[in-house]
């Protein structure tokens, strides 16, 4: 057997392909690769022209942007763009998430410290809590909050003006957004996946930034396989740089890209062992669908959650997965894709009709 010259560069506990964010994507870590200008953000076509409109017009009339929502799946550029948002109004941008604000005084010490026309960016903004939503309510709508000091008859409200602001709000998950603050959105943009296209430029202008040496075969091998993410294009690109010193001196090629995700397991079309394992356990033990999604999480030891964030986005978008109000179905393009024959005439071996 040969050493595994790499077994002290990688980390194969951790998920390659995990989409959640490393201290180099946060602003702290001061990313080289975050895109400032709307010319350097790549794809999100629609988003972009219409952002552009919005805030082209809002800066003729001297007004603050509508409050914006963005959402979609975990590293698609959701924070990137609202950076970009605050540049492009040229005011300054704070940033916070929803499970950081713990208590409505946070968010009132927030708004009041912001700058006429600041831009306010709240990640994971689904899992604010119910009485700091209810601060941000009038905060959104009138630019003003209302504080209640003491109890029974000491009593006293305040009624405190805020300077106008633009709230972008961040969310993986609109549906469970209350339908108040939802409706209180005058920009409601969501973010796709980006084609293999897209994320080539995206690993392209990542190594130039980084100085990394990539043939244009090369980076379409790294962006076919990494899901439609542009955090995972960045990822690979930089855990396949290591492969390529080692290998063919500094330059990653088509060949070096994909024996190094082979080698870390990542499949042709960016399928992990997790992926795999989940699409198996459906097959295997329940003729692959229809199955619940709490009943997958159980099966392979995921949250639910996870699940629906972070695999089945891209596992639909390829065809693997559809759901059908009875749950999840594998389709007959993922048995074909892990070498298994799909079953005949079964419901997984179908597009469903029932899309949900
Ligand atoms: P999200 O907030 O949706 O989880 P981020 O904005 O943190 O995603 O983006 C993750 C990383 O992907 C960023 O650090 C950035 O370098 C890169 N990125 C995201 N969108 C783009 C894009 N459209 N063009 C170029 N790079 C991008």
């Amino acid at each position: 057997m040969t050493a595994n010259v790499f077994s002290d560069d990688f980390d194969f506990e951790n998920r390659i392909v995990d989409t959640t964010e490393i201290r180099e994507d946060t602003f702290e870590g001061d990313n080289p690769l975050r895109p400032k200008t709307f010319e350097d953000y790549i794809g999100q076509e629609k988003a972009k022209e219409n952002l552009r409109v919005y805030i082209e017009a809002a800066k003729l009339r001297g007004d603050p942007l509508d409050h914006v929502l963005l959402y979609g799946p975990p590293g698609l550029g959701k924070t990137t763009l609202s950076a970009i948002i605050a540049n492009e109004l040229g005011v300054n941008i704070r940033i916070t998430s929803g499970p950081a604000i713990e208590k409505p005084g946070d968010l009132a010490a927030l708004l009041t410290n912001l700058n006429p026309g600041d831009v306010l960016f709240i990640d994971e903004i689904h899992r604010m809590s119910r009485s700091v939503e209810e601060i941000l309510y009038p905060a959104m709508e009138d630019f003003a909050i209302d504080i209640i000091t003491g109890k029974g008859q000491m009593a006293a409200s305040y009624h405190l003006p805020l300077p106008k602001f633009t709230l972008v709000g961040a969310t993986t998950r609109k549906g469970q957004l209350s339908a108040p603050l939802r409706d209180r959105f005058g920009v409601d943009l969501r973010l796709e996946l980006y084609t293999p296209e897209e994320l080539a430029k995206i690993i392209t202008r990542s190594a130039v930034i980084l100085g990394i040496p990539i043939e244009p075969e090369g980076a379409m091998e790294l962006a076919s396989r990494s899901r439609g993410t542009p955090r995972i294009a960045n990822r690979f690109l930089k855990r396949v740089r290591d492969f390529a010193q080692v290998m063919s001196e500094g330059v990653i090629t088509d060949k070096i890209a994909k024996t190094a995700l082979d080698r870390l397991e990542v499949d042709s079309l960016g399928l992990d062992q997790n992926d795999r394992r989940m699409l198996t356990a459906m097959i295997k033990n329940y003729g692959g669908g229809p199955v619940g999604l709490d009943t997958i999480a159980a099966a392979i030891g995921e949250e639910a959650v996870t699940i629906e964030d972070v695999y089945e986005p891209y596992l639909m978008q390829i065809g693997f997965i559809s759901r059908t109000p009875r749950g999840r179905c594998v389709t007959a393009l993922a048995y074909e894709h892990l070498g298994l024959k799909p079953p005949q005439n079964s419901l997984s071996s179908q597009p469903s009709l029932f899309e949900d």
